[in-house]
């Protein structure tokens, strides 16, 4: 069957992240006659890009203008505050769309799996990064930073992030878009030792080396890393000839850990070879006992064993980065184990290795797992496009009524769904830049649903 630009092919994109984006991109430049429509629950387009990425690191969100293009094409409608499995369900959809393709990324966490992890002050870096970031669901958060000391748990970027925006003053924050509520706790913190925790040794870390080197270039916090834990066991010693970036990460390690102290506010600590055991306290978090790990051999790959030997941080807040993870959606397939949507290339699969869900595809972190960055959603979708596109010619069509882009948006209208269109969000756009440029920020967010419809005149 042909789609023509009367009756193009009809793709309905679930998430208007990055792997969204790329997906609609790949989409209108090929050659069939396409239709796309982004959904997204949040009124505000881009995912992780808006409410991920450091405020700190402003570059790095430059990709959104080419994601801007992407919606200036006609051919790309933009929905928000519309949410799959609420305002709109599976069935819905598929009356309106020919393909579908799902890119909902991974918003939960990965537990630590120790006891105490529940208490007051003990969150995931996902929750504090929504926080910081001004994502509506976290704007309550209100973390625990009356303490001196905190602990983040983890050795990734997003370990990182978090470590450097405790770190920083409320001045330098000032300079970016953070969140205003989150400036203004971080004006009051009381936290002056940061301590960064991971279980393996420095040849282990998942950084990379640029943001490594950002902790070293902090003006308002020394960093502190133990000389013992950079003497290496022959195995991480080999992997520093075989990949390049573990050597650099080591050659900055190896600096860090000979610095003199300069006495700045604040301390961060990167501690390898420890694991947290408990997080500790009553009802809310007032330290974490953490015990000192060696490193096996265990067929080539290094495992860290812990030693028996404990000590407790006086940590009045735990933030533990161990990792995103994909959530299901109502009435789409889900493997449980890899907390992804299964698929073959991107095509939905019934459950891990099983058959085809026809017309429904899959791209991003919750193809993949939360794994890569940005750019790699890029090919990641391709793949993906392109597996659509080799079915298109067989897929079930809807009928060409449902498939005229006014039927969905008079069925949300008459379902009393207020959608934010690609319009109302230049409009929002406009205002926070403006709002930015008046006190010398690349922008200043709204951080409420409801302001933002308010603002945009949808209610
Ligand atoms: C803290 C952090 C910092 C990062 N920093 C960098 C960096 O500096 N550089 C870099 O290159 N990469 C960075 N990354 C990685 C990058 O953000 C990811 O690779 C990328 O965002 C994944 O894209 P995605 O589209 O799969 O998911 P997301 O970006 O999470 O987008 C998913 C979208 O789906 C929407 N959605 C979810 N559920 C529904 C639903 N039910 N209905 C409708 N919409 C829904 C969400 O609101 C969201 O907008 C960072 C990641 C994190 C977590």
């Amino acid at each position: 069957m042909t789609y023509t630009p009367e009756r193009p092919l009809r793709v309905g994109i679930v998430g208007a992240g990055p792997a969204g984006f790329f997906a609609a991109d790949a989409l209108i430049k090929q050659d069939v006659p396409v239709s796309v429509d982004l959904f997204d629950r949040l009124p505000t387009p881009f995912g992780l890009v808006r409410y991920g990425v450091a405020p700190d690191h402003q570059k790095i969100k430059s990709v959104t203008r080419l994601y801007q293009k992407t919606l200036d094409d006609p051919r790309v409608r933009f929905f928000g505050h519309v949410s799959y499995g609420q305002d709109l369900t599976l069935t819905e959809l598929r009356r309106f769309y020919d393909a579908i393709i799902y890119t909902v990324g991974a918003p939960s966490d990965r537990p630590l799996g120790i006891p105490g992890e529940t208490l007051t002050g003990s969150i995931s870096a996902t929750e504090f990064v929504a926080w910081y970031n001004g994502h509506p669901d976290y704007a309550e958060l209100s973390p625990e930073l009356s303490m001196g000391s905190v602990a983040v748990v983890g050795m990734g970027n997003v370990a990182v992030d978090v470590t450097r925006i405790l770190a920083k003053t409320a001045d330098e924050l000032l300079q970016t878009d953070i969140a205003d509520h989150a400036v203004e706790a971080l004006r009051h913190s009381q936290v002056r030792d940061i301590y960064m925790l991971g279980r393996r040794g420095p040849a282990q870390g998942k950084f990379t080396t640029k943001e490594l080197r950002e902790l070293g270039e902090l003006t308002n916090a020394d960093v502190v890393v133990d000389p013992a834990d950079m003497e290496l066991d022959p195995i991480s010693e080999a992997s520093l000839a075989e990949d390049p970036m573990v050597a650099k990460n080591i050659e900055v390690l190896r600096e860090f850990s000979v610095r003199a102290q300069t006495g700045r506010p604040r301390r961060v600590h990167i501690k390898f070879l420890s694991s947290p055991v408990a997080v500790l306290g009553d009802t809310k978090v007032e330290g974490l006992r953490v015990e000192k790990n060696e490193l096996r051999d265990r067929g080539g790959v290094l495992a860290a064993v812990g030693t028996g030997e404990t000590e407790v941080l006086p940590v009045g807040l735990v933030l533990r980065s161990v990792g995103y993870r994909g959530v299901a959606l109502p009435g789409v397939p889900f493997d449980e184990k890899r907390s992804v949507i299964p698929n073959e290339r991107g095509r939905v699969t019934a459950s891990a290795g099983g058959t085809v869900v026809p017309g429904e595809y899959v791209a991003g972190w919750i193809k993949r797992g939360p794994t890569g960055v940005i750019g790699t959603n890029k090919a990641d979708a391709a793949e993906s496009v392109r597996c659509l596109l080799e079915d298109a010619p067989g897929l079930a069509r809807v009928v060409d009524t449902d498939a005229a882009p006014e039927s969905v948006e008079r069925f949300l209208e008459a379902k009393g769904v207020q959608f934010f269109s690609f319009d109302h969000w230049l409009e929002l756009d406009a205002l926070e830049l403006e709002a930015g440029r008046a006190q010398g920020r690349p922008r200043v967010k709204l951080t409420r649903v409801e302001e933002m419809l308010r603002r945009n005149r949808v209610t």
